[in-house]
């Protein structure tokens, strides 16, 4: 590769670079992985001052909320000892001080368990948690008693495959190099087998999505909350039914821009496939709530009130916490693009906060 084009790159580019020079185009999901892992282990990407912001940073409403549906849940199970409070990608560890706060009211003690891989993440959830204990996966996870698992923006953030219908069959969606530019070119051989079908009944272009790690991922988790009890509590935005088309995008300082154009500098995300996770979870026979819209969800679980003690309390806030409150819950912001699905270990009470039905 010239070295004036290595010296322009970030890192993440530079690896990506290297190795379509010496492989050729590379998968858009190994593209994808090596971006973000870069991406998050370079810096704290959340708040206003970063690339995003996330529900539990808006506001402590919404982990407590969180915190108490997860105590409910227990306290009906009969309050189970040996509990483990397990978070995915916990970012600044704010959601679980706020869930932890609140079960802790409820008499909820878990352990604290976090699967991160990003350093600078982890320095950042061990200021606010010095006793948790972290995981780079879900094997090493507590084998001794239920999980309360919590997944918020997580599963967004995992690689997704793409596949593109064409004359000549299904391709792969793979990444190549345009002297300094990464550009999207289609695999040469056919990859049938991948998206688990010939191309009938899709018009040429279609492009079919896949997160592999995600269901990789989501089968660990739910095999376990089979075996051990518990609960897994996934929000995100995403998808309820099986669709097509490219939800993969790229966010920079709060502004959208080419998953193309700085990997490792910029967020990639893409939309979660619901529908899929819940089948997974389901052939390891736990029960799926929703996925339900996170305004609808948050509000039959106490938001409102929630809001108005809080301003209540603090009248000079008010503004503030109305505006979070708007935020998290209107169908514009992130009430409806959010969803919110819980698969449920079968001998475990039913969910609050679905009984505004299902998608
Ligand atoms: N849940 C947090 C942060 C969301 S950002 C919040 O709502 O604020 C995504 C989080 O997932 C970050 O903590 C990131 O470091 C972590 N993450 C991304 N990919 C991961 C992976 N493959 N394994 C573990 N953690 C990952």
């Amino acid at each position: 590769m010239p070295d004036g084009i290595k010296a322009d790159f970030p890192s993440a580019a530079h690896v990506i670079a290297d190795r379509i020079d010496r492989e050729g185009p590379i998968p858009l999901g190994d593209y994808m992985a090596i971006a973000n892992d870069h991406y998050y282990a370079s810096k704290d990407p959340l708040g206003e001052e970063g690339d995003f912001v996330t529900a539990p940073e808006i506001s402590q409403m919404f982990g407590e909320i969180i915190g108490i549906w997860l105590a409910d849940l227990w306290l009906r199970k009969g309050s189970p000892g040996h509990c483990h409070y397990v978070e995915l990608g916990p970012g600044r560890g704010t959601l679980a001080r706020d869930a932890l706060r609140a079960m802790r009211k409820f008499g909820c003690h878990p352990s604290v368990h976090f699967v991160e891989t990003s350093p600078v993440l982890k320095t950042r959830q061990a200021e606010l948690h010095p006793d948790a204990t972290w995981h780079d996966g879900m094997a090493s996870l507590p084998d001794d008693g239920p999980l309360l698992i919590i997944a918020n923006e997580f599963f967004d953030a995992l690689p997704v495959e793409q596949f593109v219908a064409t004359s000549k069959g299904w391709r792969r969606q793979m990444v190549a190099r345009d002297r300094s530019k990464f550009v999207a070119v289609l695999s040469e051989d056919v990859a049938e087998e991948r998206v688990g079908g010939s191309m009938s009944g899709f018009p040429e272009n279609t492009i079919i999505e896949r997160s592999p790690v995600s269901v990789e991922m989501t089968g660990q988790i739910a095999s376990r909350v089979a075996k051990q009890g518990g609960t897994l509590l996934v929000i995100d935005y995403g998808y309820a039914k099986p669709g097509t088309g490219s939800t993969l995008q790229a966010v920079k300082d709060h502004m959208p821009i080419s998953p193309f154009d700085s990997p490792g500098a910029s967020d990639l995300t893409a939309h979660i496939d619901f529908h899929t996770l819940a089948n997974i979870a389901r052939t390891r026979m736990l029960k799926i709530h929703g996925p339900s819209e996170q305004g609808q969800w948050l509000k039959s679980l106490g938001i409102d009130q929630r809001a108005e003690a809080l301003m209540a309390a603090s009248p000079k806030e008010a503004d503030t916490i109305a505006a979070a409150h708007q935020r998290l819950t209107h169908v514009d912001e992130m009430g409806r693009l959010f969803r919110v699905m819980s698969a449920t270990s079968i001998d475990w009470p039913e969910p609050e906060g679905f009984s505004y039905g299902e998608e």
